[in-house]
């Protein structure tokens, strides 16, 4: 078929005819799809039952070292499970932390601790009334949330095929105000991007005018590929010995999306000195994580082979519902000049692009069909796509067929508001 805008007004007529007929079946059935957010899908919580299965007998109380997880200590957690989150990060065993639950939790204290008390001996953040923070669109609405709760003026920076624009950040990081970012270097929320070695590189090489400019380097799909032949991502930490900017880093990632979401554990790992501060920090705020939780994680997944065969569990259940989004998109949507949408090996999210002004319209119209997709707009700061055009699209908790039609509803959506744009009729 030839691009919509090169169709006579006839054609486009009869076009935009037939699809509102084919709008209206969806209208007329009774739909109700979530694909709003990122969640494991029941299937794939069950991968992870036997957690719920360990008994005393099978994990002990002690740790590696012989502490005694029923009782308070070991604020910096496990070794055994330092020692493996260590693998995950490619970082000593000796600079990963053990956290709670969440890894959010973990990047908003950590920006918390840089806004209150500073950073590398720096002054805090919250007394530069001009402070901004580096956004790259589209990105992590939940990121883009830490950074408006503090007060962080966002400046959007766009995404490439080899990860943010890194002309425009080594530009932007010689203002002393600018005082970090959020990256998701491997499969990025939403265009499942990992960031190239020459791009991560430069991320730690670039000269920062403010000396305590921090990188909150979000490893939340480190190992989550969908196919046996997973995207390297090159060791940061490495690149920043070798340009002295060992501090410039936070790394965090978590296993909500390899055994419990929300329950499982979380871990972050940084230089030496940021280490020392922020296990200060953690001193006074709690007086150790959940070490039981920590025991039963490392009985079951005690190396990164483990875990890699956890994953690959995964992905068989994650590649099938990723194909089917992709199929109805192809089908659909290529060759008609109305959308361009990645095909991600990893992560959990397709990210499509629709013609400009369009993506709230197509939103709205797939909700009046029952379809729930990531709110319009939400992968940009403040809840504002410039360009109206980014939709998010979270195949992992709906059913295969589930989401053959939730395609279908997107896919019509997008042509109506196509065929609209070009008959004029917003
Ligand atoms: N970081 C990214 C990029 C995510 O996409 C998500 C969840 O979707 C999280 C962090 C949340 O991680 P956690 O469950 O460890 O808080």
């Amino acid at each position: 078929m030839k691009q919509l805008k090169d169709l006579s007004l006839k054609e486009l007529e009869e076009f935009y005819s037939q699809q509102k007929k084919e709008y209206q079946k969806y209208l007329d059935a009774d739909i109700t799809i979530n694909m709003a957010r990122g969640r494991p899908a029941p299937e794939q919580l069950d991968l992870s039952d036997n957690l719920l299965n360990l008994t005393r007998a099978d994990i002990g109380v002690k740790d590696s070292a012989g502490l005694d997880c029923r009782n308070y200590g070991g604020l910096c957690g496990l070794p055994e499970c330092r020692a493996l989150f260590g693998e995950i990060f490619g970082m000593p065993a000796s600079q990963v932390i053990i956290g709670g639950t969440s890894s959010l939790n973990l990047m908003y204290d950590y920006v918390s601790q840089c806004c209150t008390h500073g950073v590398g001996g720096c002054e805090p953040w919250m007394r530069n009334e001009r402070r901004k923070f580096i956004a790259v669109v589209p990105g992590y609405d939940r990121h883009f949330a830490i950074a408006e709760h503090f007060g962080l003026e966002m400046i959007s920076v766009p995404m490439t095929a080899s990860g943010p624009d890194m002309d425009m950040i080594e530009a932007l990081v010689g203002d002393s105000d600018v005082k970090g970012m959020f990256c998701v270097p491997k499969y990025s929320n939403p265009d499942g991007i990992t960031y190239s070695p020459e791009t991560v590189e430069r991320i730690a090489a670039m000269k920062t005018a403010a000396p305590d400019f921090r990188v909150i380097w979000d490893e939340a799909y480190i190992i989550h590929d969908l196919y046996d032949q997973g995207d390297e991502l090159a060791n940061v930490y490495e690149f920043a010995k070798k340009y002295g900017a060992e501090d410039r880093f936070f790394m965090v990632a978590s296993t909500s999306k390899i055994t419990f979401a929300g329950a499982g554990l979380s871990a972050m790992a940084a230089s030496e000195r940021n280490i020392k501060e922020i296990t200060d920090r953690l001193s006074v705020q709690v007086i150790c994580y959940d070490k039981i939780n920590q025991l039963r994680h490392c009985r079951l997944y005690r190396s990164m082979e483990d875990l890699r065969a956890q994953m690959k569990k995964h992905a068989s259940l994650l590649r099938p519902k990723f194909d089917a989004v992709l199929s109805v998109l192809h089908e659909q949507l290529d060759g008609l000049g109305v959308a361009s949408f990645n095909s991600p090996r990893g992560g959990y999210f397709i990210s499509l692009d629709v013609n400009v002004g369009s993506a709230k319209k197509v939103g709205k119209m797939c909700a009046e069909c029952g379809l729930t997709l990531t709110g319009v707009g939400a992968t940009y700061p403040y809840g504002i796509d410039p360009n109206d055009a980014n939709i998010r699209i979270a195949p992992s908790c709906p059913s295969v067929s589930e989401l053959d039609t939730a395609a279908r509803i997107l896919c019509v959506c997008v042509r109506i508001a196509a065929c609209e744009a070009l008959l004029g009729l917003n």
